[in-house]
């Protein structure tokens, strides 16, 4: 009997698992998830969960009877804590370890606070159910968010829309800068603005007003910003504090070859947390680590698939792809297929931003690297 693990019940572990099943690995499947929940889907958390339009139940990964189906040994609650990949076992953090034939890595990100965030009332990040289950109950008046990145933005709409007052304070130039680049991200805050949300770019936080409870945002000239409640959003780091004894090459993420091979040769990693070198995108990226759903499911697909070759005695494939991803905030549904840099040429081919539709083309010299769309899902 082999057992494989997956350590990270979420999208890629849980697709790498099924994707085992549908394969025809009829063997152990041991399921490590340091959340309590079964697995559930994040994308709501910052839309309709958050907006209360959803109940948790909506939000599940999986129907129970399709998570019974996989016939795997989940192990929730549980924190993997170490990895010897010579002995090949995972220590849990009630001393516990399980010894596995393959690994699949799924551990995705945490979410980044502020250097000295205080710890008042308030004060919220977003990564998880029972972070947006927390921030729901409180989400009224004065929101103040930090980062105007994905969550920032998507959370900023939907408070917005809940009738609260919404301000959003980026340090760069633009929003969403390393999603769409800074002009087509200055045409996204402009949706925004046309709602009424404060959005200020090139601004820089100070600190934080109040003694138990949040009362205000400090910024570095001195304003402070009145603040019922406080989203901070500014990225996530890779889960990987569990590997630093492991010997596995770390680095902004698990750093893994075309297969999504971690080294030993029955380690992969999927999801948020791999860094691969993507085939199709070499000219412009050495290796990428995405952090986007679409990518995060294929990746759990394509390392399964990979293990189970190796496990067989066959060849792996080597996993590219175009990354996509989606964004829903106020009207606009945002689509981005492909990848933006800084040195991007970005050039509008379709509607216009100025009325909140349209359509931009990326490229690196003669080569097209990205498309994003504004509510074009159709053009796209
Ligand atoms: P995760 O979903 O982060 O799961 C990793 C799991 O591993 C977590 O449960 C974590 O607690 C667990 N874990 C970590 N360390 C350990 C450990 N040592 N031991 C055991 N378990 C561990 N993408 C889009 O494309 N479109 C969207 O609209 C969109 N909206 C989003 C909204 C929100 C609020 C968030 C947070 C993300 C959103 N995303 C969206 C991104 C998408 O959800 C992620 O890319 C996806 O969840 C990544 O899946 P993953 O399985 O790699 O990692
Ligand atoms: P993000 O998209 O990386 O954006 C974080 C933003 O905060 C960036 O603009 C970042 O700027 C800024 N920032 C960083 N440090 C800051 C500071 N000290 N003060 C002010 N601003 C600061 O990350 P996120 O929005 O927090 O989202 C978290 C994760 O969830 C990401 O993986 C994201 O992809 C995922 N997510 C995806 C979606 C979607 O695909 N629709 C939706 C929600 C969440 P710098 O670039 O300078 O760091």
């Amino acid at each position: 009997m082999l057992t494989v693990m997956v350590v990270g019940a979420s999208l890629a572990g849980v697709r790498a698992a099924e994707t085992l099943r549908t394969a025809g690995y009829s063997d152990r499947i041991v399921m490590v998830g340091n959340e309590p929940h079964m697995p559930y889907d994040r994308p709501p958390l910052s839309k309709k969960f958050l907006s209360g339009e959803w109940d948790a139940d909506r939000v599940a990964l999986r129907k129970p009877e399709i998570s019974q189906e996989l016939n795997g040994e989940w192990m929730l609650g549980r924190t993997a804590t170490a990895l010897d990949t010579s002995a090949r076992t995972v220590t849990l953090d009630n001393g516990d370890t399980v010894t596995y034939a393959g690994l699949i890595i799924a551990t995705g990100g945490l979410a980044r606070r502020l250097p000295a965030q205080p710890d008042l009332a308030g004060i919220h990040v977003l990564r998880t159910l029972d972070d947006a289950t927390t921030l729901r109950a409180e989400l009224t008046g004065n929101v103040v968010v930090i980062g105007a990145g994905f969550i920032g933005l998507e959370a900023a709409a939907t408070a917005s829309t809940a009738g609260c007052h919404v301000t959003v304070l980026e340090g760069f130039e633009a929003p969403l800068m390393r999603g769409l680049g800074a002009e087509m991200g200055r045409a996204v805050g402009d949706v925004h603005r046309r709602h009424g949300v404060d959005l200020r770019c090139g601004v820089r936080v100070d600190g934080f007003e109040g003694t138990t409870r949040v009362t205000g945002v400090r910024l570095a000239d001195g304003e402070v910003v009145p603040a019922d409640v406080v989203i901070v959003g500014i990225g996530v780091a890779p889960a990987t504090t569990w590997l630093e004894s492991s010997g596995l090459t770390l680095g902004d993420g698990v750093v893994c070859d075309e297969f999504l091979c971690a080294g030993p040769d029955t380690v992969f990693a999927a999801g948020d947390v791999a860094r691969w070198p993507n085939a199709l995108f070499r000219h412009i990226e050495a290796d990428m680590r995405v952090e986007h759903w679409t990518t995060a499911a294929e990746e759990g697909q394509a390392a399964a698939l990979n293990l189970l070759a190796r496990l067989r005695g066959e060849a792996p494939q080597p996993f590219a792809t175009v990354p996509f991803f989606w964004s829903d905030q106020f009207e606009a549904r945002i689509q981005f297929l492909g990848r933006a840099t800084a040195s991007s040429q970005v050039d509008v081919v379709a509607g216009d931003p100025g009325d909140g539709k349209w359509c931009a083309m990326y490229s690196e010299g003669d080569r097209l690297t990205g498309v994003l769309g504004v509510s074009m899902p159709k053009l796209v």
